[in-house]
């Protein structure tokens, strides 16, 4: 860290600790597919995986063909589900790298089936049911009837049967009613000859809230990072955020009053005064809307973000602070001494997500691993450094 001008630190600790939180509301037999689509939400997928497969996780979750061969490519061998529809070109690789795909219609079960029969791999198939979302699966109503055509195709072995809620974090009724109705269509798939040995339905919010959505799996994403769907929630499971973002101060500058700062000119300097450039700007994943908005931890104090945040740089007010250096640790998001900035703040400043804060972290800023306190690993464009 000590020589990287912004960096991520993933705190493999308290994503063990998070686990453990989850595991804590599920009873025994229910088994655990943690989401790790983009990046595992910047956290970096392989490495997360890996610490999943200690945790004990059944199975993994991505969103797309590549997110599923780079994690073989690194080496895991968990169960992995694509979560959204891949394109009916995609499934022989698919199937290749030994990765299940979801099904939201008939049409695409019969191309997978044919997939199968061309490649000779088996195809591991979960089926989706759309009860409310809105997105992929197959409509509710007539869906059984599918999946019964479904489950005679050659090759195809219908692993899986799931559905996703759009508001288990803020309307019950209508989660309620989402769960009646998937309920029913796995009872009368049953009734007609088809099991399936994952039925699973709860995303981080419903986990929490539904002990109904839990079936026999749950698909937790962001909780499992520390963060909540929504604050309602966040005093109902004490989870710790996994990540922290840094960056530190390249030069320290003492501006005349009226110098005026960054693009379009937005911050005038009302006094003479020390200004900070740090290494961080929309390029890292900070948002341009934090421009004059927003602040970041310098020696555990918040200091405002001044001026338009540009791709590669964000300039901060240093008065105050004296004999600032060149080197020191700025956090945009984290703790530092007694004072933090969650990510949540960080959302509230620029109109977004908990969620996409997290995502946006690019590819650039290095993603340091740290366990029991110590760095253990680092991957950055360059790839993976062990630590000795
Ligand atoms: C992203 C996703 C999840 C995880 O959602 P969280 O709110 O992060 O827990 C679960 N299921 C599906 C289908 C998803 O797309």
């Amino acid at each position: 860290m000590d020589r990287l001008p912004s960096w991520v630190e993933i705190d493999l600790d308290a994503f063990e600790w998070n686990i453990g939180r989850i595991r804590s509301l599920l009873p025994g037999r229910v088994r655990i597919l943690l989401v790790v689509k983009a990046d595992a939400y910047g956290h970096g997928a392989v490495r997360i995986a890996r610490q999943a497969a200690e945790c004990g996780i059944d199975m993994l979750g991505v969103a797309t063909l590549d997110e599923g061969k780079e994690l073989r490519e690194g080496g895991i061998a968990l169960p992995v589900l694509i979560l959204s529809p891949v394109l009916p070109e995609e499934l022989e690789e698919v199937l290749a790298y030994d990765l299940a795909v979801s099904i939201s219609s008939y049409e695409f079960a019969v191309s997978a089936s044919r997939a199968s029969r061309r490649c000779g791999y088996p195809c591991t198939a979960h089926v989706e049911v759309d009860t409310g979302m809105g997105r992929a699966g197959l409509s509710a109503e007539g869906a059984a009837d599918s999946i019964v055509g479904m489950a005679s195709l050659e090759g195809i072995r219908l692993s899986g049967i799931f559905t996703h809620f759009p508001a288990s974090d803020s309307d019950s009724d209508f989660t309620a009613e989402q769960i009646r109705a998937f309920t029913a269509v796995v009872d009368e798939c049953a009734a007609r000859g088809v099991a399936f040995e994952y039925v699973h339905t709860a995303n981080s919010a419903a986990l929490i809230n539904f002990p109904g959505s839990h079936f026999n799996m749950v698909r937790p994403g962001l909780i499992a990072y520390g963060h909540s769907p929504s604050l309602a929630l966040s005093e109902r499971l004490d989870v710790i955020p996994v990540m922290s973002f840094k960056a530190r101060l390249l030069l320290v500058r003492r501006l005349r009053a009226g110098t005026s700062i960054s693009y379009g000119r937005t911050f005038i300097a009302p006094r003479d005064m020390t200004v900070g450039v740090i290494a961080a700007g929309y390029g890292h994943g900070m948002s341009h809307r934090m421009s004059n908005r927003g602040a970041v931890l310098l020696r555990g104090r918040r200091t405002p973000i001044i001026g338009r945040v540009t791709m590669d740089m964000t300039m901060v007010d240093l008065d105050g602070f004296p004999d600032p250096a060149v080197g020191e640790e700025v956090v945009i998001f984290g703790s530092q001494r007694d004072e933090r900035i969650d990510v949540d703040d960080v959302a509230a400043w620029d109109g977004s997500l908990n969620y996409e804060v997290l995502c946006r972290i690019s590819k650039r800023v290095v993603r340091v691993y740290m366990k029991r306190g110590r760095v253990e690993s680092r991957k950055s464009l360059l790839g993976v450094h062990e630590e000795q």
